[in-house]
């Protein structure tokens, strides 16, 4: 008799969007007349630019014909796209990262739940409360987090940096010692960072420590402050205990086309052992490599008119967060976030939880949010806002608000 991994089991169900969607669908029916604006959603709105379509058509072409046609891409990526990302993404920010540093994948929320694979059962691992859930769920699949406690919310072996207004969410060193830490910076959900003097600390302790860091860097192309790093490698030390993950979908809008990258450095090692050539057998044997067509669009995303085209498509976005964030904050509320990332996260007025607020928001101005608390339980009392709608209905959305 087949035996499962009773890992799966200890997952609690993830009712976060599947919650909003129905309170959203009975909402819906009760109010045919009324007309919903959703700012929840995760996901981009604007079409591919230009230089991206144009790339992709003459892959498309190239495929249909024997003289170019592409079958099995390399494992690790194709070298024209590896060396477009160490050039563009590292060597012009004075990072050194070579092409044969970086592990082309399918997008960073794959990479980011297969990356534990190569740590140790019995690592500890330390995530930002609240998070991108995947950290948290791909440890529990694999053996790493203890037991869940429902009432707080908690794993008992995972170490959690609460990030929150009192701290102004600069995630602190936690009193455990982690073996691996998660950062996503910008953050999803809180749409806050942290300067690269705070990230440079957090290099050093991990060196201190002998934890690696694995750095979601999916919010990048979103900062606009000189003062926050666009790569972990913009620190001294990174390259001994860093792995950087960045995705094409928030920049490039590739949420559908999927493309990703992984950054292992050679330096990076455990003993004798290099992670580099431990992520390069994993990938070598579970990812038979991105599609050709996509890695060319990836490559156009470097390119002269293709960088002018997304520029205009990330500050699109990011004048819906500020139309979000003055608008809230005429209205009276506490907002946070908004600047380096296409998220505004709000504290919910009058001590309402975050779902008393959800349902506030969807009654009363007819806009559907994220319940912070969804993302962790330092998110409670927390609810989050997206900037990737249209400008119209952003500001639409934000009129209702006010007029509440
Ligand atoms: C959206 C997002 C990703 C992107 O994942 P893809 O699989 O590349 O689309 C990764 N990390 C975080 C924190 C995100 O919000």
């Amino acid at each position: 008799m087949f035996q499962i991994n009773d890992n799966y089991q200890k997952l609690p169900g993830s009712y976060l969007f599947s919650t909003i969607g129905k309170k959203v669908a009975a909402f819906s029916e009760a109010h045919p007349d009324k007309s919903i604006i959703r700012l929840g959603i995760g996901d981009v709105t604007q079409p591919l630019a230009p230089a991206i379509i144009e790339a992709m058509h003459k892959a498309v072409d190239e495929m249909a014909d024997a003289k170019t046609f592409r079958g099995y891409a390399p494992d690790l990526g194709y070298e024209f796209l590896r060396k477009a990302i160490s050039d563009n993404d590292y060597k012009a920010r004075g990072c050194d990262i070579e092409a044969d540093e970086i592990f082309v994948s399918d997008g960073a929320k794959s990479d980011s739940g297969n990356i534990q694979e190569i740590f140790a059962q019995d690592n500890r691992i330390a995530v930002c409360d609240p998070v991108y859930p995947v950290y948290v769920d791909s440890n529990v699949m694999a053996g790493r987090t203890g037991t869940y406690d429902a009432a707080t919310g908690m794993w008992s072996n995972v170490i959690y940096m609460p990030c929150t207004r009192e701290n102004n969410f600069v995630p602190e060193f936690p009193k455990e010692t982690p073996d691996m830490i998660y950062l996503c910076l910008p953050n999803n959900p809180t749409g806050t960072t942290i300067t690269k003097a705070q990230l440079q600390e957090w290099v050093d302790y991990a060196n201190k420590v002998g934890a690696v860091i694995i750095y979601d860097g999916a919010y990048e192309a979103y900062i606009t402050e000189d003062n926050v790093a666009h790569s972990i490698y913009e620190c001294e030390g990174a390259k001994t205990c860093a792995i950087e993950l960045k995705s094409f979908s928030k920049n490039a809008g590739f949420t559908g086309v999927r493309l990703g990258y992984t950054v292992v450095p050679k330096e990076l090692k455990c003993g004798d052992v290099s992670l580099h050539g431990m992520w390069a057998r994993r990938h070598g044997t579970k990812f038979n490599g991105a599609p050709y067509i996509i890695q060319r669009a990836g490559e156009a995303v470097y390119s002269d008119a293709g960088k002018a085209q997304l520029k205009e498509q990330v500050a699109y976005y990011m004048k819906n967060a500020a139309t979000i964030k003055s608008g809230l904050q005429e209205a009276g509320f506490e907002v946070y976030g908004g600047v380096n990332a296409p998220y505004i996260w709000l504290k919910t007025p009058e001590k309402m939880t975050s779902w008393e607020f959800f349902d506030y928001l969807l009654e009363k101005a007819n806009v559907v949010g994220t319940p912070g608390s969804g993302f962790g339980p330092s998110g409670e009392g927390y609810f989050r806002l997206t900037a990737f709608g249209s400008y119209e209905n952003t500001v639409a959305a934000l009129e209702r608000i006010k007029a509440l």
